[in-house]
């Protein structure tokens, strides 16, 4: 991607410990040693716990890439984090890599903000952007710790996508999602949510699943809510600036990164075979294939997987 001519964010609170002056709520906590291969095995166990845990444990984490079920009213005495959000804190970043992956987060948000504002705007509605957590080790959410081990989320207890810097570079060594715009995918994707939660689909969707119970399965609610925020990034893909900026090999990084975090495979790779009763996510190729319903539909209409067959 050539993000140069793309507006940076603004709407990130950076909880990265090497920032100073970030207080509130939140806090950094203490920098967890989950890199590498300890990362991933965190993650699986983590997940693990997720496909065979109860209930509540689906609704806290919904694993990787997933959207916590915390709101406001249940979060008992989680303080909301009243300073507004500043942008990249450059004192915060340890290395250019760093510098430069924060960088592209703040630039692929703006990108999704400004597609998101435009296209609401055309349907006469106005986009109120959330905001993003770029933290490390661990912070507090009103849907639970986030830390390296629960992947990347957003939270509609306070409209925040929680974001450990770690993550991608798990991606990279662990699930073999490769590349920067693999790591914009990620970033639509939990901005999708945001988007499913400011339009209804999501609070109706939870209160669906909380009145059948039905929040596992490969056809399940819970499927279609991440198969329609694919989608969604999929749109954006295709009709954001982010669409001139990509360059050859974009396109396959974003389904490599779908293929990537598909249950299945996430599955496979802790245990060896796919459940699909457990799926909360859906597949790796339905991943693909929303994702590319949303690249080519350019409607948020084409991105139905509540009223799909067959997803
Ligand atoms: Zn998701």
């Amino acid at each position: 991607m050539r993000l140069d001519d793309i507006r940076r964010s603004s709407n990130i609170e950076d909880r990265r410990s090497g920032g100073g002056g970030l207080g509130g709520g939140g806090g950094g906590g203490p920098r967890m040693p989950l890199r590498g291969r300890g990362g991933i095995a965190m993650i699986m166990v983590v997940l693990l716990l997720v496909f065979f845990g109860g209930g509540d444990t689906v609704g806290t984490l919904m694993s990787i890439l997933g959207v916590g079920s915390g709101t406001s009213s249940q979060s008992g005495g989680f303080q909301a984090d009243a300073s507004p959000p500043k942008g990249i804190d450059q004192q915060a970043n340890t290395s250019r890599s760093e510098a430069e992956t924060a960088d592209r987060v703040a630039a692929v948000l703006g990108s999704t903000e400004d597609f998101w504002t435009a296209h609401f705007a055309r349907n006469g509605a106005t986009y109120t952007p959330a905001t993003l957590v770029l933290f490390d080790g661990q912070t507090s959410s009103p849907c639970g710790t986030a830390s390296s081990s629960t992947g990347p989320f957003y939270c509609p207890g306070d409209k925040k996508i929680y974001l450990d810097m770690s993550f991608f570079e798990e991606m990279d060594r662990g699930l073999g999602a490769k590349g920067d715009f693999a790591q914009a995918y990620v970033i639509a994707h939990e901005v999708a949510h945001h988007l499913q939660d400011v339009t209804g689909i999501l609070p109706k969707a939870n209160r669906a699943m909380r009145q059948q119970g039905q929040n596992k399965g490969a056809d399940s609610i819970a499927v279609r809510i991440e198969l329609q925020a694919d989608c969604y990034a999929g749109l954006w893909a295709a009709q954001s600036n982010i669409a001139q900026a990509l360059e050859p090999g974009d396109m396959e990084e974003a389904l490599g990164a779908a293929s990537a975090v598909g249950d299945d495979r996430l599955q496979k790779r802790a245990q060896g075979f796919a459940v699909p009763d457990s799926f909360t996510h859906g597949t790796s190729a339905q991943r693909m294939v929303w994702f590319k319903k949303g690249f080519e539909s350019g409607d948020m209409r084409g991105c139905d997987t509540f009223s799909a067959r067959d997803l």
